[in-house]
């Protein structure tokens, strides 16, 4: 059994995370809930900003907030000193309840719009990802309009696709982000850009791929970025102060998965990029990287209870558990694999075969296919691991249910940090016919 972060057993025989009995938080916030140790969250992001440190690289290593967005997280990534990249107005919205500190706000999407990013100029944002050339004109149109200056990033597919375990190198990129590295669009956005009078282009962005458990991706990519930014340095004479290169650094969520330490992603980028400067004599850019689900995903725990079961004779047997895809739904989406445990037995042998079924009315609402527990009683407190990135920010109301609760544990201590739905929240946008506001009356 592999046990995360802080998490341990008690003398009861209860897991606990955070010096925190997960029998208590089942108690008090009632399940399902997922429940983040901030602790390991904290570690993380200091494991990746140290190592900047100590190669002596000027850096800001942004929390890619999609993985996980709420404002209490945003609270702490700030408390942790990181940037913090946001995909909507939504998210955005979310950040300055939080108080982020703006100028640490990225902006990215491959479709904003004009309110999105009329926004984004409004709360004056760090900067601003571009992504495509109807953006760009967004950009201008919006900048000249406000007379005010924004820094912006290219986004470019530098021609190199992460995988989990290996990389390859495509010739033609086939995505839907940013522009191609080869084919000239990189260079015909820079031209649109680079002398308007209100924005200022800091350097290149690249996002590789996600759940990557090798380095040489990142350096063939920054690479491919620098070797840009030395072209554009020859014939144009300007130079690119930022060099950001996206995020997916890969993390364990079952034993198939052996992730690096994040030291070891950040190490290979430093290296690469003092050798290419010292080459080229080129001044060391900043560089930005974006972590997301290595920064909450394994500091994330959801408990459920387990209600009912079904055996089918000879194939095997079902129990199901209190949420599903409605909290998780990775497994059903892309096949994601996932740990459990029998959070309130830990020290009894884990060894009966089970498949985990959520309570959607979906065939294929199991959250495990074969996970193995301590032989389960009805009432039993299920925790899943490494439940922290894009589970709650992938949940649903899919028969409308209530979305769960949000913990956070530090320090034998516990806080809410999202309230679980109720009813009421659940039919808060719903209009009754006899109740017309607007529109006529069918
Ligand atoms: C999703 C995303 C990330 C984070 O990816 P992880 O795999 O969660 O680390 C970083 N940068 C960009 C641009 C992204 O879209």
């Amino acid at each position: 059994m592999h046990l995360y972060g802080t998490q341990s057993i008690n003398e009861n025989g209860h897991l606990t995370i955070g010096g925190v009995d997960t029998a208590d938080i089942a108690s008090e916030y009632g399940t399902p809930v997922i429940v983040y140790d901030i602790a390991l969250f904290r570690a993380r992001a200091n494991a990746f900003k140290e190592t900047f440190r100590k190669a002596g690289i000027r850096a800001q290593v942004a929390y890619a907030s999609k993985a996980f967005s709420s404002i209490a997280i945003y609270e702490i990534a700030k408390e942790e000193g990181l940037s913090l990249d946001v995909v909507s107005g939504g998210e955005l919205y979310t950040a300055t309840k939080a108080g982020y500190p703006r100028e640490r706000i990225h902006f990215h999407g491959n479709n904003k719009s004009y309110e999105e990013l009329e926004f984004a100029f409004e709360e004056s944002i760090g900067c601003i990802v571009i992504d495509n050339f109807s953006e760009i004109d967004l950009i201008k149109e919006i900048s000249e309009k406000r007379k005010q200056k924004m820094d912006v990033l290219i986004r470019v597919t530098p021609g190199v696709e992460a995988h989990t375990h290996s990389y390859i190198t495509t010739g033609q990129e086939d995505s839907k982000f940013g522009f191609d590295l080869k084919n000239g669009q990189t260079d015909e956005a820079f031209l649109k850009l680079y002398q308007h009078p209100y924005i200022n282009v800091l350097g290149m962005h690249c996002h590789i791929g996600s759940q990557i458990f090798e380095t040489e991706s990142f350096r063939f990519a920054a690479e491919a970025l620098m070797t840009k930014m030395i072209t554009w340095q020859k014939e144009y004479d300007f130079i690119c102060t930022v060099l950001n290169l996206g995020g997916g650094f890969g993390i364990r969520y079952t034993e198939e998965d052996k992730p690096l330490e994040p030291s070891a992603y950040v190490k290979e980028m430093a290296t690469i990029v003092s050798s290419m400067t010292d080459k080229y004599n080129y001044p060391i850019p900043e560089i930005w990287i974006e972590p997301g689900r290595s920064l909450v995903g394994d500091a994330g725990t959801t408990l459920y209870t387990y209600g009912s079961s079904k055996i089918v004779p000879g194939v095997r047997t079902y129990i199901a558990v209190d949420g599903g895809m409605s909290d998780n739904i990775r497994p059903a989406l892309y096949g994601a694999k996932y740990t459990a445990v029998t959070a309130n037995r830990m020290n009894e042998p884990h060894s009966t075969k089970v498949t985990i079924a959520g309570k959607c009315c979906e065939s294929g609402d199991k959250l495990i296919e074969e996970a193995f527990l301590a032989t389960p009683v009805e009432g039993d407190l299920i925790a899943t691991f490494c439940t922290g990135a894009y589970s709650y920010s992938m949940a649903s109301n899919y028969n409308r249910l209530p979305k769960p609760a949000v913990v956070f544990v530090e320090n034998g201590k516990h806080q809410l940090a999202i309230r679980r739905e109720t009813y009421d929240d659940i039919i808060r946008l719903d209009i009754p016919l006899s109740n017309v506001e607007s529109g006529e009356v069918l």
